[in-house]
């Protein structure tokens, strides 16, 4: 059966002509631009901004398709890989009608867009050792779920999922599977379900450049899927969602990837030498393994250490209420600095 994406889009989506902006309707070799309204002269910064960018980030897309082995075409670029959450739930789930499913504890962002686009939420959790519960997805699956997230490495718990267990997912879902690689950087080689899209039309992958490459404040996500996917998000997002300060930040970015790798390589070691620490603390339980960025640790009292780190200026993430969560804080690693400001101030609380 080939893959339909119109089948699974929102009805009125498809007769959806979008907006197309003035440099998307010339193509081109133009020399004098009196199509867009712009400032001719200059812009009041000294970065030349007086431009409209490019609305379909072409230029990123071509040399960032090779660095992941996929087509421009199968790239959506967006303003964070929460841009791309929200689209995929706004293009594919009909509100009160149709849901996604998450599966607890993960992250919050997957809720909270399908909150505001009044679109239901149905939860399967992870088993006590974090790991899909395929049997029960598959148990909860009905025809609405046009939506399944999957998050991995997870955050929280920041393990990796299973790959026979998320292509299982893939298998049996009625709509699209979502996976979230934010920190897949962190998580070694051959982790990725990117060389699995071909065999798998219905997995979207979601990649972004706010950990491992160091560009939170940039806004730059990724989602990596089926072509006709990728078409249906470009058609409804923003025309101009990326900035040309995002956009040429990502060319320099890209063009510097081995410095993103040099960051991993020291952020895990990091991630080693904080671990051992750690299991050393006395009011520690547990250190969980981590295929990210960050540790999930178990407390004693998870929430009196949080307050007390507070007072001692270091701030960590408190997920002690958290499903399957009892007790934990998530702790990223820091610089060899901070961490060991992290360990005095836990020495003292
Ligand atoms: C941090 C994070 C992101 C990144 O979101 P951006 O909008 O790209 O900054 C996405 N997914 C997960 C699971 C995250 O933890």
């Amino acid at each position: 059966m080939p893959f339909d994406v119109a089948a699974l889009l929102r009805p009125h989506l498809r007769e959806l002509t979008p907006y197309s902006s003035a440099r998307d309707d010339f193509s081109g070799e133009a020399m004098v631009f009196l199509d867009a309204n712009e400032n001719p002269i200059g812009s009041v910064v000294e970065e030349e901004l007086n431009r409209y960018p490019d609305p379909r980030a072409r230029a990123v897309k071509e040399r960032l398709a090779p660095l992941l082995d996929v087509e421009a075409d199968q790239i959506f670029l967006g303003n964070g890989s929460d841009e791309a959450i929200d689209l995929l739930i706004r293009a594919f789930c009909e509100p009160g009608e149709q849901r996604i499913l998450i599966t607890p504890p993960t992250y919050g962002m997957y809720r909270v867009a399908a909150g505001v686009n009044a679109v239901g939420v149905d939860e399967v959790p992870l088993t006590p050792g974090y790991q899909l519960d395929v049997a029960s997805i598959r148990a909860a699956l009905r025809d609405e779920h046009r939506l399944v997230f999957l998050c991995s490495p997870n955050n929280p718990t920041g393990n990796l999922m299973d790959r026979r267990a998320m292509l299982a997912v893939a298998a049996s879902a009625p709509g699209l599977v979502v996976v979230d690689e934010a920190y897949i950087d962190f998580a070694g080689e051959g982790a990725s379900l990117i060389g699995e899209l071909a065999a798998h039309p219905n997995v979207v992958i979601l990649r972004t450049f706010s950990k491992a490459w160091g560009m939170a404040a940039a806004r730059l996500g990724v989602a990596i899927g089926h072509p006709d996917v990728i078409a249906v998000l470009n058609k409804i997002k923003l025309p101009y969602n990326l900035s040309e300060l995002a956009q040429r930040v990502a060319l320099e970015a890209i063009a510097h990837a081995d410095r993103k790798d040099a960051f991993v390589a020291s952020i895990l070691a990091e991630r080693q030498w904080l671990a051992a620490r750690l299991a050393e603390v006395p009011v520690i339980t547990t250190v969980h393994a981590s295929d990210a960025n960050f540790l999930l640790a178990i407390f004693v009292d998870a929430r009196g250490t949080y307050e007390r780190l507070v007072e001692r200026g270091v701030v960590v993430r408190d997920r002690s209420r958290v499903i399957l969560c009892d007790g934990a804080l998530r702790i990223t690693v820091g610089t060899r600095a901070e961490n060991e400001v992290l360990l005095a101030a836990l020495a003292e609380a």
